[in-house]
């Protein structure tokens, strides 16, 4: 079976009730920092940082960009009017498998360890009828938002997994063409080190995995164990994508001992690490020196600020309480240093997280609101759009410019600060020629 390793996005024109030789797109309102470098300079207003382009669209590419010189009459044009466009986003981490399983399975306490019991005893709900009922409906959820690039984690605990590897198989083909759907195994790292750990890496590369995850708290095994992790995935020619210190312990140093065990076994391979929360309550020397790891170790960090704001901080023995820390990691250190980094879902109406639409519009406003992303808002565009593809390994995603996919999700909004006042439910979705409003479907839908 193919491995999104090795297979380019596919990004082809959907069916369309109306379809041009062209599509012009007249006064698109673009973040500055998804578009080419000549158009985006000079730099816009810090508080306002777009530029109002004219996008033409052949087929399934953007085909060219310019700054708009206003509208005009083009045949087949559409006057956007100043509405605010972005790219199609990229959801560079979800859970589809766990999705939706609230209902059945939810968390009373709201705490990390009531999260993995309850959704460890609702596993044996998990058929293929209901993975792919769950996991489809997350998709068109996700796809009437606007995202085109999906990155799952799929619990894998051998020998229970391969039907979920096979569902998102499955998946994957169903949505070739609109959304390109990555996976991810799910597993305890020191498995990898035990007598299944090639087993493990096996199943998920037999279904198109395009690197190995895991996760695993603090222990004196840890480096071993992902000397071990690195062989298996080098051995398979991939990288790593890993969760990584969810909690606020700042004794759970995972993120620093993966950069060690990197730059030890000098893997060149991508690796990623998601959460990263426990950096945040560590002594600044120690911040300072692990983020100095990360970058040498050419880690990329995902955040997850929604889930992070529900799971963390919560203390079981004194529910309910307020809670006084975010949860998120050192979003602004990381930035400063150069390290690539992404804002996603995570958890979507499962016990992790009860909330959530798979909707990267609603992750990138509340991470703006949550990180104080306003302080450098030009760039905070990039967390859910080109630097999230780059993580994900489709750097030509992400993006409004030539040659790029001509997926492009356009709000009513006229402003950023329009934009981030009022998430609007009524926005258009540009795929190839096509434009039409956005559909997502009703909770009713979810049988
Ligand atoms: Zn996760």
């Amino acid at each position: 079976m193919e491995s999104c390793r090795v297979a380019p996005a596919e990004h082809s024109l959907r069916s369309a009730d109306f379809t041009f030789g062209m599509l012009l797109l007249q006064r698109a309102r673009v973040p500055a920092d998804v578009l080419p470098d000549p158009i985006a300079s000079p730099a816009p207003d810090p508080l306002e940082p777009s530029v109002l382009c004219d996008i033409t669209i052949e087929g399934s590419k953007i085909s060219s960009v310019a700054r708009s010189t206003g509208s005009g009459r083009v045949s087949n044009a559409t006057d956007l009017a100043g509405a605010m466009v972005f790219p199609g986003f990229v959801d560079a981490h979800v859970h589809l498998d766990k999705a939706h399983t609230w209902n059945r399975a939810p968390n009373r306490s709201g705490t990390f360890p009531e999260a993995l019991e309850t959704l460890a005893r609702d596993k044996v709900n998990w058929t293929r009828e209901d993975l792919l009922r769950r996991a489809a409906f997350a998709l068109a959820c996700a796809w009437e938002h606007g995202t085109r690039v999906l990155r799952t984690h799929v619990d894998t605990w051998l020998p229970w997994g391969e039907v979920n590897h096979a569902a998102m198989h499955e998946l994957r083909g169903e949505w070739s063409g609109r959304i390109a759907l990555q996976t991810v195994p799910l597993t305890g790292i020191a498995n990898y080190s035990g007598p299944e750990g090639d087993a493990i890496a096996d199943l998920a590369m037999k279904y198109g995995a395009c690197a190995l995850g895991g996760w695993s708290p603090m222990t004196t095994e840890l480096p071993r164990q992902l000397d071990r992790l690195l062989a298996i995935a080098r051995d398979r020619g991939v990288g790593l994508d890993l969760h990584v210190d969810e909690n606020g312990r700042p004794g759970e140093e995972v993120l620093r001992t993966v950069a060690e065990a990197v730059l030890r076994n000098r893997f060149g391979n991508p690796v990623v690490c998601g959460h990263c929360c426990s950096l945040s309550v560590q002594p600044i020397e120690r911040q300072r020196s692990t983020i100095a790891l990360v970058r040498e170790a050419a880690i990329r960090v995902i955040s997850l600020p929604l889930c992070n704001l529900y799971l963390q901080d919560r203390r079981g023995q004194e529910f309910p309480r307020t809670p006084q820390w975010r949860g998120l990691t050192l979003i602004h250190d990381l930035l400063d240093a150069g390290v690539p980094l992404a804002c996603a879902s995570d958890n979507v109406r499962d016990a992790f997280h009860a909330y959530g639409d798979f909707d990267a519009a609603e992750v990138y406003i509340q991470s703006v609101r949550l990180a104080h992303l306003d302080s450098r808002l030009g760039a905070s565009v990039r967390v859910v759009t080109s630097a999230a593809a780059d993580i994900v390994g489709l750097p030509a995603s992400g993006r409004v410019a030539p040659g790029a996919p001509a997926q492009l999700v356009v709000f009513p909004s006229r402003s950023f600060s329009e934009f981030l006042s009022r998430p609007a439910p009524g926005r258009r979705l540009v795929d190839g020629e096509t434009i039409r409003e956005a559909r997502p479907p009703g909770f009713d839908e979810l049988k």
